[in-house]
């Protein structure tokens, strides 16, 4: 395993222990990779597979049971609560409503702390222990705060998270608190919030937003369990909503690591889909990908990824270029709406997630996504993460008054 520049005229390698997350070279973000696998695809599939019926801490686990392309840590020092291990569910309501026969749906908010964001602490925090740090830090919409306070609190290191003052949902707070995170109150958005966090450059404290590439590392594996899901058939679409783009670029990663093993055959279409109010990938890919369209004022009720300036867009930029992809954008009334039809197919996520049913719905409608294709949609986050838009939009025709009341 080695650290390197993700800039491929780049490509310089930095030591083990650098505590950076940009190229000191170039300054682009660094990432992990590998020695090529000397297994054969199908010898890799039967190991992934058996782990499943193993009662070893780390084969429970849906992340650590795909180690053989992670980086290599004792046993014991892995951080894990058996995050990944997430679902693929129909989704019949809301297949009729993005115009598809079938949609299926993955959902990562199945997780320890109800997200995604778990796939990857669990990595960076067994890296971090794994460096000896006593204090990580992140700012955060709600979800990295939580997750990371869960998994320092389980390796004893002191978690502090930055956050936007007032944009964050009660329920991430309170899971952060929960967790017995210290938290600093940003006056202004997500991006104030990383650009504080940033501009320190304490020694003492390692960083885990998703610029560290120990954390890409492990959202990378919701695409290994996918694909064993799917029997190593890979799906024409995997859709995924964007906020700072660490998940577009995991995913990508992943992909393109599946297909040079020879695990799959072919490379499904990464979608990636924004906000309206929060569309600077929509922006910057369309006016050619070459510098970072940002959005001074980021705005909207999907919360979790109201992310005007994200920090991965050159490494996702180039998952969307690899898989053939698309970048687009849907507006808060039809995410709310594809939200509701989520929690009527009794599935259920927080209003970020859906933004991949209104963005399918909208493929679907330009005659850019085939009625019969193969679609998965990655649900990024549980419905109790984020509760205030559901009072707010739910239709009463669905209210009935009680047939028996007791007194
Ligand atoms: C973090 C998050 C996202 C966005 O992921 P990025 O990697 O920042 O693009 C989407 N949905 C939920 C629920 C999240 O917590
Ligand atoms: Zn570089």
């Amino acid at each position: 395993m080695q650290i390197r520049c993700s800039n491929e005229q780049c490509h310089a390698a930095v030591d083990r222990m650098f505590s950076g997350y940009e190229c000191p070279l170039c300054g682009d973000l660094l990432e992990i990779s590998y020695e090529p696998l000397g297994l054969l695809p199908e010898e890799l599939k039967r190991v992934w597979l058996e782990r499943r019926l193993s009662n070893e801490r780390v084969d429970r686990s849906g992340v650590w049971r795909f180690r053989e392309l992670l980086p290599d840590y004792a046993p014991y020092d892995v951080v894990t609560m058996q995050e990944g291990n997430t679902p693929v569910l129909e989704g019949r309501l809301s297949a009729d409503h993005a115009g598809l026969a079938r949609l299926r749906f993955k959902h990562l908010g199945w997780n320890p702390t109800a997200c995604f964001k778990d796939l990857g602490m669990t990595v960076a925090v067994t890296e971090a222990k794994h460096r000896g740090v006593r204090i990580v830090a992140c700012a955060s919409t709600g979800n990295t705060a939580g997750s990371m306070a869960a998994f320092a609190a389980r390796a004893g290191i002191t978690a502090r998270v930055y956050l936007p003052k007032g944009k964050v949902s009660r329920a991430k707070l309170a899971q952060a608190l929960d967790y017995g995170a210290e938290i600093v109150e940003i006056d202004g958005n997500f991006d104030d919030a990383l650009s504080t966090l940033t501009q320190q450059r304490d020694e003492e404290v390692y960083f885990l937003n998703s610029i560290n590439p120990f954390r890409i590392e492990g959202q990378k594996t919701a695409v290994f369990e996918l694909m064993e899901q799917l029997s190593w058939n890979p799906p024409d679409y995997i859709v995924l909503p964007a906020g700072n783009l660490g998940n577009t670029s995991a995913f990508g990663k992943a992909l393109r690591e599946l297909f040079d093993a020879g695990m799959i055959a072919k490379i499904p279409h990464l979608v990636s889909v924004q906000a309206s109010g929060a569309n600077a990938f929509v922006r910057t890919f369309h006016e050619g990908g070459e510098s970072l369209h940002v959005v001074s004022q980021p705005s909207t009720r999907a919360t979790a990824i109201c992310i005007g300036a994200p920090r991965s867009w050159r490494k996702a930029t180039k998952a969307i270029r690899f898989t053939q992809g698309f970048v687009l954008d849907a507006p808060d009334d039809e995410i709310l709406a594809a939200k509701r039809m989520i929690g009527r197919d009794g599935i259920g996520c927080e209003p970020a997630s859906a933004a991949t049913l209104a963005g399918i719905r909208r493929l679907v409608g330009a005659g850019r996504i085939h009625p019969g294709a193969n679609v998965v949609a990655i649900l990024t986050g549980h419905v109790l993460k984020d509760t205030d838009p559901i009072a707010s939009t739910a239709s009463t025709d669905h209210t009935r008054t009680p047939a028996y009341t007791a007194n």
